[in-house]
């Protein structure tokens, strides 16, 4: 059984898409429209060598009412499901309500967290990332899904929790 790595986070933060750059393929489904993954869809995922299981999550309505327990419940069922967690917040926003509501059910599990300040597509918006220091899980590793811009140095840290 490989280990399983969850990506959480609220809509829209670029889960999907990330979890395609590290498939390498495009097989998450990525929308602008925040709601289209499937409650939890697991891939066969490499890294450095190593295999492991990554979980994308979703699944919740765009406009649903208590869009913040819905998030937190999603990401319950995912971390409970874990072995490691990648928390994915969106750097060029800031932490939100709903990023605060995911932070405790993190806690809550104890499992290790890997912080992925998303959205970070040049050096220019570098430090937008290290207010996510704020959220108190570590420190926040600047990433672009988008361009593949630091998914290396993230990865490494995922493995090294996993
Ligand atoms: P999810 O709801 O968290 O799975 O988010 P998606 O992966 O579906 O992405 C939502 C939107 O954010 C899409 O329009 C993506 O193209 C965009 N996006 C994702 N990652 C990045 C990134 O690193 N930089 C930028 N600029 N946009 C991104
Ligand atoms: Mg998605």
């Amino acid at each position: 059984v490989l280990p399983v790595l969850a990506v959480v986070g609220r809509p829209n933060v670029g889960k999907s898409t990330l979890v395609n750059r590290i498939l390498g393929r495009r097989e998450a489904v990525v929308e602008d429209v925040p709601g289209v993954t499937r409650d939890r869809v697991a891939y066969d995922a490499q890294w450095n060598g190593r295999d492991f299981t990554l979980v994308d999550t979703g699944g919740w309505e765009r406009d649903v009412t208590g869009l913040d327990a819905r998030v937190a419940e999603q990401a319950e069922l995912a971390v409970e499901a874990a072995d490691a967690v990648l928390f994915v917040v969106d750097a060029t926003i800031g932490t939100t309500d709903t990023d605060e509501a995911v932070v405790r059910v993190l806690r809550r599990s104890g499992k290790p967290v890997v912080l992925a300040a998303n959205k970070v597509d040049n050096a220019r918006t570098e430090a937008e990332a290290a207010s996510l220091w704020s959220l108190g899980l570590g420190e926040p590793l600047p990433v672009s899904a988008l361009h593949g811009r630091g998914t290396g140095d993230l990865l490494d840290a995922v493995l090294g929790v996993l």
